[in-house]
């Protein structure tokens, strides 16, 4: 029995937000389902479950799970660079140079399939069982928070 997670998180890290703007947003039109919010201590990643496809890099598209290196080798690049930026239960730096093309970005920037993104306060909706606009969400959330919002589907078994 698989669930689906529907998460909200700013496009921007550091977004920070007003007990008002929180209080807000716990009363939107959620369609009848649970929701909750999360503030860790520090940066976490919300992860897309068994969506998980793909994650490439934003410059030239090379695939960073399964990385070819310059003499052929298979390197794990992406989950590499997690536990780089992992200390005691956080996600301290998420710089990265990539691998392919040499640029500077962040876990956070990297394209991934579907979404996923580190977050300091998420919006989490589920398990859902009344089918959720994400759009309409997206848009109060930034009439709320003038900030923009990444989407998040997440099925967790
Ligand atoms: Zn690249």
């Amino acid at each position: 029995m698989s669930e689906l997670y529907q998460r909200f998180i700013p496009e921007d890290i550091d977004t920070i937000l007003t007990q008002d703007q929180i209080d807000r947003i716990k009363v939107l039109d959620w369609q009848g389902n649970p929701v909750d919010i999360m503030i860790p201590d520090g940066i976490r990643f919300a992860d897309a479950g068994a969506y998980f496809e793909s994650v490439n890099c934003p410059f030239c598209d090379s695939n960073l799970y399964k990385f070819t290196g310059p003499d052929g080798e298979l390197v794990h690049w992406w989950q590499q660079s997690m536990a780089d930026a992992y200390a005691e239960g956080f996600f301290v730096d998420l710089n990265v140079t990539t691998p392919c093309c040499g640029k500077r970005t962040t876990l956070h920037d990297l394209n991934y399939k579907l979404n996923q993104g580190f977050f300091r306060f998420l919006v989490n909706v589920g398990p859902v069982s009344h089918e959720l606009d994400v759009n309409a969400v997206s848009e109060k959330l930034y009439e709320i928070t003038q900030a923009k919002w990444r989407g998040i589907q997440a099925i967790k078994r």
